[in-house]
């Protein structure tokens, strides 16, 4: 059996990863999600062990310190991590697994699993990020700018990525993301067995 793959999908803060996502879900049922533990509060419409498990400093910091996460970050004041066991068992069982984390959680991973393929998602520009930010309505005005600060800085580090999708029209991001899941599993070492079974009739 083939081991599964990581994804890593990575952008600034309201450029549309989590909605792209979703979509790329419903299309993808087959893919997993890898739920980060983070300590900043709940906001309207999240519900814990969906896309987070929502625990105080303390315990993270407690998780942290026994090796529970394969990365972790601290974003505006809050830390955010990778849950270490999932992401393993996935793998071994050949599931692909998404990792929705930032520049230096993605830059971390890539340096434990260079084989790790990861995609930037980029805003069309930054005065339509801040829009998507204020409409999207959880943070203040001035979380608002921290964030839109932030992603002055994890833009520069797209050239990092693998790939870039630019989220302005919803769905052909949607479609750019499917593409990328679509053609790397494509690759020949992906496609060794099959490869074997019809070259063994000639
Ligand atoms: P992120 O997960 O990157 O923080 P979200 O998925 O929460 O971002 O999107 C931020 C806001 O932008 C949401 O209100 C969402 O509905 C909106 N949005 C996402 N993609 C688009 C798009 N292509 N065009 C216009 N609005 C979008
Ligand atoms: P938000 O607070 O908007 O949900 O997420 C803020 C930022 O944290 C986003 O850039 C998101 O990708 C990132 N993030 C979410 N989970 C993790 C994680 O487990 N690790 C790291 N390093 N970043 C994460």
């Amino acid at each position: 059996m083939c081991k599964g793959r990581l994804f890593i999908v990575s952008g600034p803060s309201g450029c549309g990863k989590d909605t792209i996502l979703s979509e790329l879900f419903l299309r993808r049922p087959d893919i997993r999600f890898s739920i980060s533990t983070i300590t900043r509060a709940m906001r309207q419409g999240e519900r814990e062990g969906q896309k987070y498990h929502f625990v105080s400093r303390e315990e993270f910091l407690k998780l942290l310190e026994a090796g529970e996460f394969l990365e972790y970050n601290e974003f505006v004041g809050n830390y955010y991590g990778t849950p270490r066991t999932p992401v393993e068992v996935c793998i071994a069982n050949g599931e692909d697994i998404i990792l929705e984390i930032d520049v230096n959680g993605a830059a971390k991973v890539r340096s434990q699993m260079p084989e790790a393929v990861s995609i930037f998602i980029m805003p069309p520009s930054i005065a339509e990020l801040k829009r998507r930010l204020e409409r999207r309505g959880t943070e203040t005005p001035q979380q608002i700018e921290s964030r839109a600060e932030c992603a002055k800085k994890e833009m520069k580090r797209a050239i990092e990525y693998d790939y870039i999708v630019v989220n302005d029209d919803l769905q052909k991001a949607v479609d750019d993301l499917a593409s990328v899941l679509r053609s790397d599993g494509l690759k020949r070492d992906r496609q060794e067995q099959i490869l074997d079974e019809v070259l063994k009739q000639c």
